[in-house]
């Protein structure tokens, strides 16, 4: 058993099963995860590498992942707004297909902010 600290309920017992251990190949940190068994929310920690050490000795497995790629893409063009939000929220319950939407979004972008944010 592995007792572990759920932000609602406290302290609650786990077994290895209810465990992983996730290390970013990126950043080289590492965390711990699990659902509480009593009231199922997600829990996540940060873990210091004699934690992981731990947690691995006793058989809990290890999800290696890593940061999506798009962080590193060259960011253009301004942000979007919370006005932009609303109006595809509307746009998109005004029944027009989201090809024609996102074909008429992308022709204003170029118009307002495009070619030079982009050269
Ligand atoms: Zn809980």
């Amino acid at each position: 058993m592995i007792r572990a600290s759920c932000p609602t309920c406290g302290d609650v017992e786990l077994t290895t099963r209810d465990v992983r251990v996730l290390l970013c190949s990126t950043t080289y940190e590492s965390s711990y995860a699990f659902q509480c068994p009593s009231c199922r929310v997600a829990v996540a920690k940060p873990a210091e590498a004699r934690v992981v050490d731990v947690l691995l000795a006793s058989g809990i497995s290890l999800s290696v992942w890593q940061m999506p790629a798009e962080l590193d893409e060259a960011k253009t063009g301004q942000p979007i707004s919370y006005d932009d939000l609303l109006e595809f929220h509307f746009q998109l319950g005004s029944g027009a297909d989201l090809d024609t939407l996102l074909a008429a979004g992308t022709a204003r972008w170029l118009e307002n902010a495009g070619p030079q944010d982009v050269a």
